[in-house]
């Protein structure tokens, strides 16, 4: 597995524990399980896929979850990312239903997961929707996790941040000139980190049609 022996940038244990105990496999389709321990993309249907682990090692590691955090999730695709959320709550001796909320805007991927993360035992709060509104009633988050790209950073997600909060969000409308941002919301400004170039489904969003939503990163 590429999380024992390779991955020099994720140095945070608990992201690594994480990996070694979410098995892939039950969130790629039965005809792609014999390339669930590679790390790369794999199609899960409705066009979309499920991400590189690599990459949300790295994702998760930005979040930089503390115990007793809430984290929000969009785009829950298979639910992989999902569950290793899971995994890092439970080692910082919370309870995902608590703390992991994930919101998907197709249905049907959104049913599919549900049922896949409920016989792996990990029970988050799901939601099917509209992921750039956020999840107002919860909110705010310590923590928020975008897996799919978006033009312009949304100022709803910014607005939903706690401060010394974290989002982590691909950003860039060009599929080859996509970047991985890290906004930090302080008292009185956002940092921004650019955490390198990524490659992501985009994020499908009417609420991105308006201008006024939207932060301009690049
Ligand atoms: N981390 C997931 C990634 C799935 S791909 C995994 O590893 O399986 C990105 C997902 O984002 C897709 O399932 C897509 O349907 C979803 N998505 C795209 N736009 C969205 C939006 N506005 N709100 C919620 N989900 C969205």
């Amino acid at each position: 597995m590429p999380w024992e022996s390779g991955w020099p940038e994720i140095h945070d244990v608990r992201v690594r524990t994480a990996f070694a105990q979410v098995d892939r496999a039950r969130f790629v389709p039965a005809d792609l399980r014999a390339q669930a321990n590679d790390d790369a993309p794999l199609p899960i249907g409705e066009g979309q896929t499920i991400s590189q682990p690599f990459v949300i090692a790295l994702m998760v590691q930005a979040l930089a979850l503390q115990a007793g955090e809430r984290v929000l999730e969009i785009g829950t695709g298979s639910g992989y990312q999902t569950a290793i959320l899971c995994a890092l709550v439970r080692q910082l001796g919370g309870a995902p239903a608590q703390s992991v909320y994930s919101i998907e805007r197709s249905a049907t991927l959104a049913r599919a997961a549900a049922a896949t993360l409920a016989a792996s035992g990990c029970t988050p709060q799901l939601a099917v929707g509209d992921g750039v509104a956020g999840w107002p009633e919860a909110a705010p988050f310590d923590a928020i996790v975008v897996s799919a790209a978006a033009a312009w950073l949304p100022r709803t997600l910014v607005d939903q941040l706690a401060i010394g909060g974290r989002l982590v969000i691909p950003v860039g409308a060009n599929p080859d000139e996509q970047e991985l941002w890290l906004i930090q919301r302080h008292s009185a400004q956002v940092e921004l980190t650019d955490l390198g170039p990524v490659r992501f489904v985009p994020l499908l969003s009417p609420l991105l049609d308006d201008p006024a939503n939207r932060i301009a990163l690049l």
